[in-house]
């Protein structure tokens, strides 16, 4: 039986990380661990000689990766910090002193110490349930990889040789990996491992290739040459699938061609309803390299930087230049269109190595966002100096993350007052209009939101984590997904009484958790009277063309009639129809993961 006609069918789903829909070829590219791998003792002169060794393997694979950078195609110049963080990787004393003590002390071949290090690495940061640190542990693999290669003198296939229109598919690709890809050629990729936050799925993005990771067994059940359909859109994989498959695919294909380009040739029109009522669609970023991309899809400002991953990315804590650079870049980019800098939110399942945040039994409960900073106040100045610095260059606004009380607001503004202060006396420029709001996604928040907004210039509704503390569900933990409901009646009234405080206290309110950039929950947060809405950049274009179609006299009308419904899937069956038509007859095929994640 030939493909066509079905021959072993399999679905398999995974994590979708780029969308889009490919028909074609697989080609199994092995990115398995070297080989032949020796262990053996050394006598002292052999130690001196299998360091100088592992020295050598050190620079060569520097030199691979800087070759790598600059080979990289100039439209995707702007992701080199993947590989800059791999060279990081290569300097660390985790990793190179270390492994050299063990050669020394342990009288043991290079391979061995490498290999060494690694474990007590993995050891160290293994243990801790974050999506984050399991994909720079997954970087720290590959650098290994690439430097044990480099000792073994093992070569291995390099994806900028494939010469045909091929679907990869991998055990494990490295950023690097996605870096070599002619895109020309590479149709997209598929792997058995990473996660959704991944360089690779980043990377994936950037080139604007589908992509599907966390398979799981990909590698097992494909084989060379197979026929296989890839959804980068809903994560799902025919292997081998049958005519009616493939029909239907290339009719998705199609549409989903058309929505791309359809999307992109409006993404720059305003976000104003038929009845004429604008809203401000902005970014979510976590990276001075997204800017770009904002621009390119239309958002009108960055509603929310969050800062932590500067302080993730870097070893030690980033100095109060390095901040201040990274921001006026930020704001200099974006002006005269405005930039939230939210102040760190380190801690819960986000947290840096060299900052003293204990192992806690209830991370989301713990010394999170302002509550570390209230108790690390040196970190959280230092950062306040670096933001109101940069404010003189452009259009900053501050916003405080995790605020559950007005005591809290007071304490925190006392400290930037402090900050203000030792700048005047510095003479050192600053924004003195610059706005400071509050993130609202605590339930406590909500309830005192009428006396909070006396505090402060702006609310920013969190629902990631307003939906986490208001339901009780930890939002890292796959076993509670599924109660994961931003349509639960609770929400929608929380976010409500959340605008309603804001709107009574004359100040604006915006909306950047997930919800915003999710095509389901436009017309409740329009009929909501929320004048902002957060989102990654991709999503943007969506969300305006959506706005763009609906009116704001039946968006309301719409959220009355939903905030009778007493159940989750009420509101959600009702959207989905409501929301469905207005969708099909924009052709948007993609519906955003919240939605998914309410069923
Ligand atoms: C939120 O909680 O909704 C939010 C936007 O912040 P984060 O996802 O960074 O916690
Ligand atoms: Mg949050």
């Amino acid at each position: 039986m030939n493909a066509h006609e079905g021959a072993d069918k399999k679905i398999l789903r995974g994590i979708p990380v780029s969308p889009g829909i490919i028909i074609g070829k697989a080609h199994l590219v092995d990115r398995s661990r070297v080989k032949i791998f020796y262990q053996y003792l050394v006598d002292e002169k052999q130690a001196d000689r299998e360091r100088e060794r592992f020295r050598e393997a050190i620079e060569k694979t520097e030199q691979q990766l800087i070759k790598l950078k600059d080979r990289m195609p100039e439209h995707i110049k702007e992701h080199g910090f993947i590989i800059d963080s791999h060279l990081m990787i290569l300097q660390d004393g985790m990793l190179t002193e270390a492994t050299e003590e063990h050669i020394l002390n342990e009288k043991i071949n290079a391979e061995w110490a490498l290999k060494k290090s690694l474990n007590n690495i993995r050891q160290m940061f293994g243990e801790i349930d974050d999506e984050y640190i399991r994909n720079r542990l997954f970087d720290v693999e590959n650098v290994t990889e690439r430097i044990l290669r480099n000792l073994s003198g093992e070569e291995q296939e390099s994806l900028a040789e494939i010469a045909n229109r091929v679907i990869i598919v991998a055990h494990e690709l490295s950023p690097c990996d996605t870096t070599e890809m002619n895109v020309g050629k590479i149709m997209g990729f598929i792997t058995d491992v990473g996660g959704r936050t991944s360089h690779t799925a980043i990377m994936a993005q950037a080139l604007e290739i589908p992509a599907v990771v966390g398979l799981e067994t990909a590698t097992k059940q494909i084989e060379d040459g197979d026929l296989l359909i890839v959804d980068g859109t809903s994560g799902e994989v025919i292997i081998n699938p049958n005519d009616s498959d493939i029909i239907a695919y290339q009719e998705k294909q199609f549409l989903h061609e058309r929505y791309k380009s359809s999307i992109a040739k409006t993404s720059h029109l305003p976000a104003e309803t038929l009845d004429g009522h604008r809203i401000a669609v902005k970014a979510n970023i976590e990276f001075l390299e997204e800017v770009a991309a904002v621009r390119d899809h239309g958002g009108e400002g960055i509603g929310l930087y969050r800062t932590e991953f500067l302080y993730l990315r870097s070893k030690g804590l980033p100095s109060e230049e390095e901040l201040f650079e990274d921001y006026k870049e930020v704001a200099e980019i974006m002006a005269p269109d405005p930039v939230t800098i939210r102040t760190l939110d380190l801690g819960g399942d986000k947290f840096a190595s060299d900052l003293s945040v204990s192992k806690e039994m209830n991370p989301a409960l713990g010394l999170r966002a302002i509550r570390f900073c209230l108790k690390e106040p040196e970190i959280f100045r230092q950062q306040l100096r670096a933001i109101l610095r940069a404010s003189a260059y452009g259009n900053i606004q501050l916003m405080f993350p995790m605020i559950s009380g007005v005591q809290e607001i007071l304490d925190a503004k006392k400290i930037l007052d402090q900050v203000r202060q030792e700048l005047d006396e510095r003479q050192v420029p600053y924004d003195p209009h610059m706005k400071v709001g509050i993130m609202i996604e605590i339930p406590s928040a909500v309830a005192m939101a009428e006396v909070l907004a006396q505090h402060v210039d702006f609310f920013s509704i969190g629902t990631n984590d307003l939906i986490q503390y208001a339901l009780a569900i930890d939002r890292v933990n796959e076993h509670v997904a599924y109660m994961y409901q931003p349509f639960h009646p609770a929400i929608l009234r929380m976010i409500r009484a959340a605008v309603q405080a804001a709107h009574d206290a004359g100040i604006s309110v915006a909306l950047c958790g997930e919800m915003a950039g999710d095509p389901l929950c436009t017309v409740i947060l329009l009929g909501l009277g929320i004048e902002e809405f957060s989102m990654n950049p991709r999503s943007i274009p969506v969300i305006k063309k959506v706005v763009r179609s609906l009116s704001l006299k039946e968006a309301k009308s719409d959220l009355k009639k939903v905030l009778q419904m007493t159940t989750a899937k009420a509101v959600r069956d009702y959207l989905t129809e409501r929301m469905g038509v207005v969708l099909a007859e924009l052709g948007i095929t993609e519906h955003l993961a919240t939605s998914q994640m309410d069923s």
